[in-house]
């Protein structure tokens, strides 16, 4: 199954954009990115398709606001980083989406919240609602409570667990690389792309992982998990560049596809 071929059968997606993509080289939040990409997100809820949005950048948010933060590591401080990054972050998606005629929802979570029936059956109502409305629900990890030991982590994970908390057909992560590769590209010049993956066990044990961009949390490792994760409730999940999802569609956009075996 091609990319387009995965794009065109699922009605639900699952899209996840890391703080890679969002940041703009000044660290600032990719305004033009992200209007780009409601332009093209709404061309798909016009096909009758859904989307939920998975959105990292509260930290770069905040650190663009709070610059005279950047050097306060202790964690009462960074979680308020991302305390006002997040107003930020939603304020740059709603810009995006209000062009396009379509409200977005802010849902925080944290790792609790999946393991709690009562939450997590409130949170799939939540979705569906909004989702049912033509809102599109943007969806983060909520930085200002996480202390570790609640953390889910990183939002590779939580796009993994909001896809199958919502039934959706498709996971989308896009990253700051096209896909996964043999080795890190950003470090190997002959790395090669691995287009499609049938056999994740196969693949986890051969891919070398090290290594992670400026602003990444997981690296590939979480983006690996989050596919073994979804490929076991049998929704398939797609890896590439920069949150091109007119392309992805059209297949122009390399990528890796992770099958349901
Ligand atoms: P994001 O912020 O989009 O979640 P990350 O920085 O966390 O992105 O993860 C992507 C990074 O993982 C890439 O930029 C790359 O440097 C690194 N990486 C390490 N090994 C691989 C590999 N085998 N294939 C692709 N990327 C890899």
């Amino acid at each position: 199954m091609t990319i387009p071929g995965l794009i065109a059968d699922a009605r639900k997606i699952v899209v996840k954009l890391g703080s890679s993509t969002l940041a703009a080289a000044d660290g600032k939040i990719n305004s033009n990115l992200l209007a780009e990409f409601a332009r093209e997100a709404s061309a798909l809820v016009k096909q009758g398709k859904q989307l939920v949005i998975v959105s990292s950048g509260a930290q770069v948010a905040g650190l663009s606001t709070m610059g005279k933060w950047e050097h306060r590591r202790n964690i009462h401080y960074r979680q308020a980083l991302c305390a006002v990054g997040q107003v930020c972050l939603m304020q740059a998606w709603e810009k995006a989406f209000s062009p396009q005629g379509i409200h977005i929802a802010q849902i925080l979570l944290t790792r609790d919240d999946f393991s709690d029936d009562t939450r997590t059956l409130n949170m799939r109502n939540t979705l569906f609602t909004l989702v049912d409305e033509g809102i599109i629900p943007v969806i983060n990890e909520n930085d200002s409570v996480s202390v570790e030991e609640i953390k889910i982590g990183d939002n590779d994970t939580l796009a993994a667990q909001s896809a199958i908390l919502w039934s959706a057909d498709l996971l989308v992560l896009f990253s700051d690389i096209e896909g996964l590769y043999d080795k890190n590209p950003k470090s190997h010049k002959d790395a090669v792309l691995v287009s499609e993956v049938r056999d994740l066990a196969a693949v986890k044990a051969s891919v070398q992982t090290a290594g992670k961009s400026n602003f990444g949390t997981g690296g590939i490792v979480t983006k690996l998990d989050a596919a073994e994760l979804v490929t076991s409730y049998g929704i398939p999940m797609v890896l590439a560049y920069g949150g091109k999802l007119k392309e992805l569609a059209e297949g122009t956009l390399p990528g890796t596809a992770f099958l349901c075996t």
